[in-house]
């Protein structure tokens, strides 16, 4: 087994992973950016160095500084959580290459899985059909409409290399074809960095149901259980649960044994999710992901198996402990994302900024999987996900019922929080009853009423002039140290609660950001003539752009900003005369 093990990763998953290792024995490695220096991962893992930098792409994407942290480390495996590098097969080998454990599956593996068409192509070959539709890259519009005559519409247009619910465009009719293949085409380039797309039949009413997969490297393979993760929110997932429910034995079987073809069809090693849509009693292949995934827990808690200390222990060599015939699944799990997002009116808007007060909920069957605490920072920079709610109970009625408790008893001040569209979305009928689908929350939920989620500030720390005595943290050589210091005690910082939910005001000629953000688009100049509701700037925030708009008709008499600058809630960006 591993002595060290270094976790390249934030947030959540890496205090998820940090902990799972303590509880082997394994001495761990957190690696931060600038900002997270203080972050709740590097607090508890047993060393920390810095990677610097602030954005993923200069922190938590930085190979050479990783390599550099697992040779100062001496870490022999290092633990990829999901996002970042957890699918990118290069960094895999860049590991290997060092002669460090990757714990996850082979590069290959990660190579086949890691665009859709490569991915439908494996899944056929062992004969598991996906959605309708054509591998080949589009070209033109005219091969949509061909599509779509053949095989009906509506249809999606999907970028090859996408992920994250992003890239992918639904086509009604023929006249929409080519619109919706250009903006495909633009998504995917500025989101991947790669054009590619297909076609393929959009199901209107489906659900996203998936199966949690677990492989050794002596050939071996399990599939515990299903998970259904239709309560989504631009393609991405705000619920979870398992087993899935109003699902019959024989389709949860079938599914499980062609989720495990295909991951035998490609070799894999370690654990790994299928997904499948689900429509009027027929499954279809949607992808595999090569990685852990984030609503894991659901599936440990109706199994009592620990996932990552399995990917662990398989990635150390290990033989899986049990067999399909050992797993035996209790009760009824339902995990909530709770994101640093507004979702009033059903925007969804990040809402990075301090988390002032953080109280999780407890007693029986409730487990927080968190990434913050109170006085920590959601960094506009990474994604939102502030932690996982998980509740487990014999049934799901109960399941249900207990998560309602939880999420009514959960203090989290400071951010906006997906809670309250959480709470909408448990409480209704065709929630509890299955019969919603994966545009349901968009479609069918009403989410007009859940208040303007006003954030609730508090400061922090009183005023205390004396010295104390405090643990702090020094780096030295990139490394992390603790040491005690008598030093003055912080005074609670500036008040900033109604910033970060500030709006221009209706009809306001001033137009201000709504939460701190990164400019990326600039639309208009001074002088301009602008009408009410012209999208003027494009700002984006946690991997999202979110369109600011002029709320009244004018001359914009000043520009504030330009692309590519910070700005914080409240910030003015622009006055319209
Ligand atoms: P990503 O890799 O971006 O997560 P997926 O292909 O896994 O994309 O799909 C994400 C979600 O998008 C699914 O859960 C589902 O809600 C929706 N989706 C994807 N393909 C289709 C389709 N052909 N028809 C209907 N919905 C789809």
């Amino acid at each position: 087994m591993f002595k060290k093990v270094l976790i390249a990763n934030r947030g959540e998953i890496a205090v998820r992973v940090i902990r799972a290792c303590q509880d082997l024995g394994i001495k761990t490695v957190a690696v931060y950016s600038e900002l997270d220096s203080d972050a709740l991962h590097v607090r508890l893992a047993d060393e920390a160095y810095a990677l610097g930098g602030q954005t993923a792409a200069e922190s938590y994407l930085n190979t050479e500084a990783i390599i550099d942290i697992i040779k100062r480390s001496g870490a022999e495996a290092v633990h990829p959580g999901y996002g970042f590098f957890s699918e990118n097969a290069e960094f895999a080998e860049a590991i290997a290459d060092v002669g460090v454990t990757f714990i996850g599956p082979k590069p290959d593996a990660i190579r086949v899985m890691g665009d859709k068409i490569s991915a439908r192509e494996a899944a056929e070959k062992v004969g598991v059909h996906g959605v309708p539709g054509n591998t080949t890259f589009l070209e033109d519009p005219s091969q949509v409409i061909e599509f779509g005559e053949k095989h009906g519409w509506p249809l999606a247009i999907k970028a090859a290399f996408g992920g994250g619910g992003r890239g992918m465009k639904v086509v009604n009719s023929a006249d929409e074809a080519a619109d919706a293949l250009e903006s495909a085409q633009r998504e995917a380039i500025a989101y991947f960095g790669r054009d590619e797309c297909y076609v393929e039949k959009y199901l209107t009413k489906p659900r996203h149901l998936e199966i949690q997969l677990l492989c050794d490297t002596h050939g071996n393979g399990v599939y515990i259980g299903q998970r259904d993760c239709s309560a989504q929110r631009r393609h991405q997932k705000l619920i979870e649960e398992a087993p899935a429910p109003a699902i019959s034995p024989e389709i949860a079987q079938a599914m499980g044994e062609a989720a495990l073809k295909v991951a035998k069809g490609c070799g894999y090693a370690n654990a790994g999710t299928v997904e499948f849509l689900y429509e009027n009693g027929e499954f279809f292949y949607l992808e595999m992901n090569t990685r852990l995934q984030v609503e894991h827990p659901v599936t440990e808690m109706i199994s009592g198996l620990d996932l990552v200390a399995l990917q662990i222990k398989v990635a150390a060599g290990e033989e899986l402990p049990f067999t399909q015939d050992d797993i035996t699944l209790h009760g009824h799990a339902i995990e909530v994302r709770i994101n640093a997002e507004d979702p009033a009116a059903g925007a969804f808007l990040p809402s990075p900024g301090k988390i002032t007060k953080l109280v999780a909920p407890s007693g029986y069957g409730v487990r927080w999987d968190g990434g913050y605490e109170s006085g920590d920072e959601v960094s506009q920079f990474y994604d939102n996900l502030t932690g996982k709610l998980v509740c487990w109970a014999q049934d799901r009625p109960t399941a249900i019922a207990r998560t309602l408790r939880a999420l009514r008893e959960f203090t989290l001040e400071g951010v906006a929080t997906t809670i309250p569209a959480d709470i909408a979305i448990l409480a209704h009928q065709d929630f509890q009853n299955t019969t919603h689908s994966t545009k349901w929350v968009e479609d069918t939920l009403d989410l007009s009423d859940i208040g303007d989620a006003k954030i609730v500030s508090e400061e922090l720390l009183e005023e205390k002039p004396d010295n104390v005595r405090k643990e702090i943290s020094v780096e030295v050589d990139g490394k992390q140290f603790n040491v005690a210091a008598w030093v003055p005690d912080l005074v609670a910082a500036k008040k900033k609660s109604a910033a970060a939910s500030s709006q221009g005001g209706s009809g306001s000629g001033s137009v201000t950001a709504p939460m701190q953000g990164t400019v990326v688009k600039v639309l208009v100049e001074e002088g301009q003539k602008v009408a009410a509701g012209d999208t003027v700037i494009v700002l984006e925030a946690m991997k999202m752009e979110n369109n600011i708009i002029a709320e009244k008709a004018g001359t914009v008499s000043e520009v504030a900003v330009s692309e590519g600058q910070s700005v914080s809630g409240g910030d003015s960006l622009l006055t319209i005369e």
